[in-house]
């Protein structure tokens, strides 16, 4: 590494990026290419000798752009957002450009010790229990993973050994695992990975009356039901800001049934636990107390570019008994003495990226009072949009908007009609313009698009844009 190539060609990419962003809003927002079109344009092996930037950059121009789908275009209102900032990249530019691999403490004390003080900030700042943080002294804590697929595989893990520890390991098969019909399937995958039966993942059906979110007595007659088979309730995920609607689970009451039949408590709040740092959303955490771990993505709606997920548990000894190895390799004195974290002993792999220096350094730059202004301002322009839907005879919003995202549709024109079609119809119109890109879901049974507000360049005059878009290709599809 030489460290005038890297100022020279790190300019240039930094020209590149920021070139990007300035036209970004003119690029078709869903990529337009066809399966397979890069393998005609790229060369089908590596080249012998270096090629230069400026010519890697042309290629990227040229072939790589087109295949995009710009997450970060100011019209992108699919799945749910992964935004990025300026301190999202600054930070990940010193992440990447330190390089350093804080597997355990003596690896890069700093590494280690910042993301325990950055996990105990973004703690206080979503005003978690202080049993979460490491500041309590009760042993709780947290640690940064890169998504909320790996927290949640890492927690079953540790509920798992703390179960069959106590029932033998041959217990594993009556292990249940519960959900709702609304969580994320990464907590399903999760169930398999740490080898949970399939038939024992139970994903209880929600209904419009709850608004999507679980009952507590329809998970109270699951685990009832299934210790009269025999069977041993393991682990119960509840989450704030469901991903197809945005839907919120009762904490608290479900918090209270989990711990009636002493069921690992898990909160995923990937998306919307963002929003818990605003006084006026905090109540939707109502019940965290009772949970043994909780995650959230700042990666989705808190400036942070990817990848970031932030686990708070109240005993992460629970993790390290199911995660930790000790390999002569790295044993070293403070290790030995049980003074310090190896956060290797809290996630899947060894190596780990220093992720917490990204965080630090959004925080830093924005400061408590921007990030809740930046939800705000979401929510704000999601209400905008909600009232454009209202407005319109043809549109009905079809689950209440609790945070950025609206979920929404053309109603039936008449007993019997296919509002399915119809609207998989305006929602390809509107993608295949490039002018915006949503996406779908279905929930008990109803087709609606979904309008994620959440990338940083989004302002009002593109909401208001895309709202006529969508009008004007109701009008061509509703003839
Ligand atoms: N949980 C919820 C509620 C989500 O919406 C998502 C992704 O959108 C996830 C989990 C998955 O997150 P990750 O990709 O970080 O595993």
């Amino acid at each position: 590494l030489d460290p005038d190539v890297l100022a020279n060609e790190s300019r240039v990419v930094v020209d590149f990026i920021a070139d990007y962003y300035r036209d970004i809003e003119q690029l078709p927002v869903r990529s337009q290419v066809e399966p397979g079109y890069l393998g005609k344009r790229l060369p089908d092996s590596a080249p012998y000798l270096p090629q230069s930037i400026d010519a890697i950059l042309e290629d990227i121009r040229e072939d790589i752009i087109p295949g995009l789908t710009h997450w970060q275009s100011p019209n992108f209102y699919a799945y749910f957002q992964a935004n990025a900032s300026t301190a999202g990249f600054l930070g990940e530019m010193l992440c990447s450009g330190l390089n350093v691999v804080g597997f355990n403490w003596i690896s890069s004390p700093a590494a280690t010790e910042l993301e325990g003080i950055v996990m105990d900030w973004m703690g206080k700042m979503l005003k978690l229990p202080s049993s979460f943080l490491f500041s309590c002294g009760q042993g709780g804590g947290g640690v940064l993973h890169g998504s909320t697929c790996e927290a949640v595989v890492c927690t079953l893990a540790a509920a798992r050994d703390k179960a069959l520890s106590k029932i033998g390991a041959d217990g594993i098969t009556k292990l249940v695992v519960y959900a709702s019909d609304q969580t994320h399937f990464t907590v399903q995958k999760a169930s398999k990975l740490v080898g949970i039966p399939p038939s024992n993942f139970r994903a209880i059906p929600t209904t419009a009356a709850s608004g999507y979110a679980l009952t507590p007595d329809s998970v109270r007659s699951a685990m009832e039901a299934d210790i009269a088979k025999g069977l041993v309730p393991l682990y119960l995920c509840a989450t704030v800001g469901t991903t197809a609607v945005g839907a919120v689970d009762p904490l608290l009451e479900l918090g209270k049934v989990a711990n009636k039949y002493g069921v690992w408590y898990h909160i995923d709040a990937a998306y919307a636990g963002s929003s818990g740092i605003c006084p006026e959303f905090r109540h939707y955490f109502d019940g965290v107390e009772l949970a043994h771990s909780i995650s959230m993505n700042p990666h989705k709606w808190f400036l942070t570019n990817m990848d970031c997920c932030c686990l708070w548990l109240k005993s992460p000894s629970a993790l390290v008994d199911s995660l930790s190895t000790s390999p002569e390799i790295l044993r070293n004195k403070a290790s030995d003495a049980k003074i310090v974290v190896d956060y290797k002993d809290w996630q899947i792999a060894l190596s780990r990226r220093f992720r917490a220096m990204k965080l630090w350094v959004v925080i830093r730059r924005y400061g408590v009072a921007n990030l809740m202004e930046h939800i705000r301002s979401d929510v704000a322009m999601a209400k905008h949009f909600e009232r454009l839907v209202a407005m319109d005879q043809r549109f009905e919003v079809v689950v209440p908007r609790k945070f950025s995202l609206v979920c929404f549709r053309l109603k039936p024109r008449f007993e019997g009609d296919d509002a399915s079609d119809l609207n998989r119809r305006l929602l390809e119109a509107v993608n295949l313009s490039g002018r915006a890109f949503m996406t779908h879901a279905v929930v008990g049974g109803t087709y609606m698009i979904r309008f994620a507000i959440g990338t940083t360049l989004t302002e009002m005059r593109h909401v208001q844009a895309t709202w006529k878009l969508i009008q004007s290709k109701a009008d061509e599809i509703i003839v």
